[in-house]
């Protein structure tokens, strides 16, 4: 666990503060995994990617209803929202690119890192309530 104290840059667009924890402690955890791999899917669609929600402390994850075994505790998963291009075509190159963990909600795309992912390669669920 880290404290954000300056916002390094972690990739060509990501920075460290927009993985931190919403509850305002500055605490991180981040996965290199993740960052590489969502730089690849911004460079591939050439949008700005908005993080909506990084690493999640015990107590915020609690807070936003997120799964107790939620990946955004280990600072393994992004909730991403991206204008201008299909959920579907987001969770086509998330697999393409080896995201472990794809689900589709009405306002963002949730992409994570797990290491025990269905047996297909990747595990996904769709959420949304309009199409
Ligand atoms: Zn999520």
């Amino acid at each position: 666990m880290y404290k954000v104290v300056k916002n390094i840059k972690l990739s060509k667009n990501f920075s460290i503060s927009e993985f931190v924890c919403k509850e305002g402690k500055k605490e991180v955890l981040c996965d290199y995994k993740l960052i590489e791999k969502l730089q690849k899917l911004r460079d591939k669609i050439n949008k700005p990617i908005t993080i909506n929600s990084g690493y999640r402390s015990k107590t915020y994850n609690k807070k936003v209803g997120g799964s107790p075994k939620s990946q955004h505790l280990l600072g393994k998963a992004a909730d991403i929202v991206t204008k201008g291009i299909d959920k579907e075509k987001i969770k086509e190159i998330a697999i393409e690119l080896g995201f472990t963990g794809i689900g589709l909600y009405d306002i963002f795309v949730h992409l994570d890192v797990r290491n025990n992912p269905h047996p297909r390669g990747y595990s996904f669920w769709d959420n949304r309530t309009k199409r």
